[in-house]
Parts: structure tokens; sequence; C-alpha cells
């Protein structure tokens, strides 16, 4: 058992609660409940639910890290009757604090950008761009130049996406890759990508007019599921939060919730 508050140090140390993206109205850090409290470790996920909290229960965690913000926008009442009224007040009920880190997880060093590029085979990954400090998603160079369409390929296998395309010219011959992971379908980070000579962007959420704008400007785009492209990420924050507790002797476990292996329950059609 450790106390809350040490092994939210340890993610605090990680990924700054201070370093979100610039411009960008995040909601990160202590979301629900206490860090007075003690826990045998941290069950860890994409998103919190009331599925993932009755599994901490089920468990015996009294903490859940989430990726997402556990609650994004403002909420005017906690209810029974929404799936974040009853996500809180179960958590409430069984004394469960959760922690969220999000676009201070997606950029610090270490973090889902990293991740995401590492795993696509880049090499000399860096920022796209850099400020107040913060390293705003990745860019790097593939070993052997490959066309849009084959690297999707590739990218689709390494993170189990059955649902990868390709917007714009799956032809075009790629070397330089530009990276986002998760939700990074807004024009400014296509732009930001151009801007960097990158020959191909790689992201998810991507909308109608985005994947239009790479069509027409030649800068295709590999779309990846918002749920793929992250997911992969959390058995890694726990190998990286768990590296971390052994150094520091504190006594946690860290564990990937089963829950939401399929949270969505997309099927197949
Ligand atoms: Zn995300």
């Amino acid at each position: 058992m450790a106390k809350i508050a040490d092994i939210l140090s340890l993610i605090r140390r990680f990924a700054p609660e201070n370093a979100t993206e610039p411009d960008f109205e995040d909601n990160v850090g202590l979301i629900v409940g206490s860090q007075n409290g003690e826990s045998i470790g941290a069950l860890l996920c994409l998103d919190c639910t009331e599925g993932v909290i009755a599994e901490a229960k089920e468990k015996g965690y009294k903490l859940v890290i989430s990726h997402h913000p556990a609650i994004f926008r403002s909420v005017s009442r906690v209810t029974d009757e929404t799936p974040t009224g009853r996500m809180i007040l179960a958590a409430a009920r069984e004394g469960i604090s959760v922690y969220s880190a999000h676009t201070n997880l997606d950029f610090c060093q270490g973090g889902l950008n990293d991740f995401a590029a590492e795993l696509i085979g880049l090499k000399n990954i860096r920022p796209m761009a850099v400020e107040n400090d913060i390293g705003i998603g990745r860019i790097g160079e593939l070993d052997d130049s490959v066309t849009a369409t084959v690297l999707a390929g590739k990218v689709a296998d390494i993170f189990s996406d059955k649902r990868a395309a390709v917007a714009g010219n799956g032809n075009k011959t790629v070397k330089r890759v530009a990276v986002v992971n998760g939700g990074g379908g807004d024009i400014s980070f296509l732009t930001l990508a151009a801007s960097c000579n990158a020959d191909c962007y790689v992201t998810g959420d991507v909308p109608h007019h985005v994947a239009l704008y790479a069509d027409q400007s030649g800068l295709p785009i590999i779309i990846l599921q918002h749920y793929a492209a992250e997911r992969i990420y959390i058995k890694r924050l726990g190998e990286i939060l768990s590296g971390l507790a052994r150094n520091n002797n504190t006594d946690v476990q860290f564990e990937v919730s089963e829950y939401e292996r399929n949270p969505i329950r997309m099927e197949e059609v």
C-alpha cells in the first residue's frame, strides 16, 4: 500500500500538470476524490467510466488513472441520469479517486506522441514545434521510403486497427512522417506538418473537411481510430510508472483496465 499522493507524484513528475497543450482548454490532475487515502496502486485506462470504477472496486484499487479527462467540460449536476454522473457517484461511493493526465501526457518526453512515433518506426524523432517548452506532435524519418498506402498497412498492423485509412494520395512516396496521436484532426496540425516538410501525417479523428484538405494539398493523412492509436500506450504507461515506483522504493502495482478492452462495443459489420 502507498499513499495516493505518493503514487500521483510519480506521474506528476513524468508528465507535469502545467505542461498541457498550449491554447487548449484541458482538464488534468485529480478530478474526483482525495489524495489523502492509500491504494495498492492504480488501475490505468483511456476513459474512466462506471465500468472501470466497478473493476477498480473488484480488484481493490482506490485510484484510477485515466488518459482522457474524467470530467472534460464542466457539469452542472451530478446525478445517476448521466454516464459521467454515475461514474462520479460510483467513485465517491467506493472512495476511489480518479486522476487524469491528458495533453501533458501526450506531449511529454516518453509520452503518447513519442511512443506512436517509435512504433511507426521513425528515427531522429523530434517535436514538430515547441511552444512554452512543450513539444507539439512528433516528426521523424523512416529508414526506407514507402508509399503512403504501404505505410498505412504497416501502421494498421502495429496499432491493430482494422479501420485505418489513407486520405489523399496513397501512391505518394513517404520518408518523413509527422504524427499527433489520438485526435489530431485539426487543420492547424496538418498545416504544421506541411510546414515541417512531412511527406505524410498520421493521426485520428479526422473530419471530412480536413481529409479533403489533405487530398487537395498533397499531404496524405493516415487515419487511425482514436482508441486504437492510444489504447496501446496504456500498457507502456504501466511499465513506466512501475519503473519509477521501483526507483522510489514505492510498493505499488499498475494494471491496465480489462473493462475497456472494447469500451465502445463496436462490432465489425
Ligand atoms: Zn485521446
